[in-house]
């Protein structure tokens, strides 16, 4: 008979852990933009349109061509690109770490989740536009209804991501679900939370039961 040793027991768990990983969930990581009305990008782009540059894998979505500058209390960052279509509310999606060097009090929210989001102005040359609707995206998971049933998850559930790296395999909690009927299953986390764990564009992670 074994005797339940330290490391019987950690075997034990790992081969448990193994077992309730589910299939692999690709991961998208998503570096600091906005999402505008199509009033404040006729305000900071007067007569222009906003032009498609590159599909995201999100259908419909797109990067465009156009870019902005975020201005907050300690600094700037120019370049920031508008991610299209046009939506109901502005948004700009920024990382913890900008929330620091541009002095900007974003809150980790949902998108489209803007109750208690920071105010922050938007700039392209001498035309501005002020949004309270600036936020760290809480990370989440873009899933069909059919990807949902399969996984047996509703709406508001919230799942742990396993992510194997090189030297910084790291487990992700607190990961929402986006339920949308034409989303293709697929994990956003920001540039921050791709660093830290050594995250690559190529990366996978597993989706673990609770
Ligand atoms: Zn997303």
């Amino acid at each position: 008979m074994h005797k339940a040793t330290p490391e019987l027991i950690q075997q034990i768990v790992s081969e448990v852990l193994n077992e309730i990983e589910l299939e692999a969930i690709p991961i998208g990581i998503s570096n600091r933009h906005v999402h505008l009305t199509e009033q404040d990008f006729q305000q900071l782009f007067p007569g222009e349109t906003l032009t498609p540059m590159k599909p995201l894998k999100q259908p419909g979505e797109f990067a465009a061509e156009q870019t902005v500058t975020i201005v907050g209390s300690k600094g700037e960052q120019s370049r920031v690109r508008i991610l299209g279509p046009f939506r109901k509310r502005s948004q700009a999606e920024i990382s913890m770490t900008d929330t620091r060097t541009l002095g900007i009090p974003a809150p980790v929210r949902l998108s489209g989740h803007l109750e208690d989001a920071a105010e922050v102005t938007l700039k392209n040359g001498e035309h501005c536009v002020t949004i309270k609707g600036c936020i760290v995206a809480k990370r989440h998971i873009h899933m069909s209804f059919k990807d949902m049933a399969r996984f047996k998850l509703s709406a508001g559930d919230t799942v742990s991501v396993r992510v194997k790296t090189e030297e910084r395999t790291t487990l992700f909690e607190d990961v929402e679900i986006r339920p949308g009927e034409k989303f293709i299953l697929e994990m956003h986390v920001d540039t921050d939370e791709a660093n830290a764990a050594n995250i690559k564009p190529d990366t996978v992670g597993s989706l673990i039961r609770r």
